[in-house]
């Protein structure tokens, strides 16, 4: 019986490694979403409620149509460097930044902060409400949980070619003065190939490209 067990969880664990490893490269969609790529979300910028979002499944965390095609070609380059982009975090609704940003509120409160302090602490980590990019499902942490090394070369394989892709390094080192966000080497955003490469060849935040908020 232990033995039956034990084949079971191997079978398992090489379909599951299959399947992680697996490439996406026939899977295409038609997007219908009715967002803009290079939609500014920051700090002083919120996210409209209005914004006709569909979202679609990769690797069981949902993300924008809009970005779907070019994170599967992206997906399908970085394997070929045998490099497995790992999806930790992408779609996040309002209502869910909304319990992170009270949860986290809360633990401070709870260390003996008062309202107005553990909502100060608070806004240094985590977005409030409203103003996360990953509620425009345009933006994406890539991790591998527990496997730091790992991490290390994946963000160094993005670092180098997910502009090809249409993404950015969107909160790049010592750039906090206009992202308001310390640097983040797992968030990609999706502005569209066009944009990602002009803001990668001149080293620049969103922001500076789109002009406005710096
Ligand atoms: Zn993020």
């Amino acid at each position: 019986m232990k033995k039956l067990l034990a084949l079971t969880i191997g079978v398992l664990l090489i379909y599951l490694v299959y399947y992680l490893q697996k490439p996406y490269a026939y899977s295409s969609v038609n997007p219908i979403s009715e967002i803009n790529p290079l939609i500014l979300v920051n700090s002083e910028n919120a996210f409209p409620d209005n914004v006709n979002l569909n979202l679609v499944k990769f690797q069981e965390k949902e993300v924008s149509d809009i970005i779907y095609n070019d994170l599967v070609d992206m997906y399908n380059a970085a394997l070929k460097d045998n490099i497995t982009l790992k999806v930790n975090n992408a779609y996040r609704s309002k209502k869910q930044q909304t319990q992170m940003f009270n949860n986290k509120m809360q633990s401070y409160q709870n260390e003996g902060y008062t309202e107005e302090k553990a909502y100060e602490q608070t806004m240094l980590t985590v977005q409030a409400p409203g103003h996360s990019e990953h509620e425009t499902g345009l933006a994406i942490d890539f991790s591998n949980e527990g496997h730091y090394d790992e991490n290390e070369q994946m963000w160094e394989w993005l670092k180098n070619n997910a502009y090809k892709y249409g993404f950015i390094l969107r909160y790049p080192q010592d750039k906090y003065e206009i992202t308001k966000i310390d640097y983040e080497p797992w968030h990609y955003r999706y502005v569209g190939k066009k944009a990602a490469k002009e803001i990668t060849n001149q080293n620049i935040t969103l922001e500076e490209y789109l002009g406005g908020n710096i």
